[in-house]
């Protein structure tokens, strides 16, 4: 799953670009029903429409 290693917007699916258009949300540990993963969100969703 591209949203959970951290390759792709959690929200809209979008492909990223580390260190250029992404935003890291912080890292979320494994728990009991879960391995760790990376939550990243592309500039849209985190920021809205506009580039700022
Ligand atoms: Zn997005």
């Amino acid at each position: 799953m591209e949203q959970r290693r951290g390759a792709a917007c959690v929200w809209c699916a979008a492909a990223l670009q580390p260190g250029i258009d992404d935003v890291d949300l912080g890292a979320r540990r494994a728990t009991a029903t879960g391995p760790a993963w990376f939550p990243r969100g592309c500039r849209l969703c985190c920021y809205g429409r506009e580039e700022r």
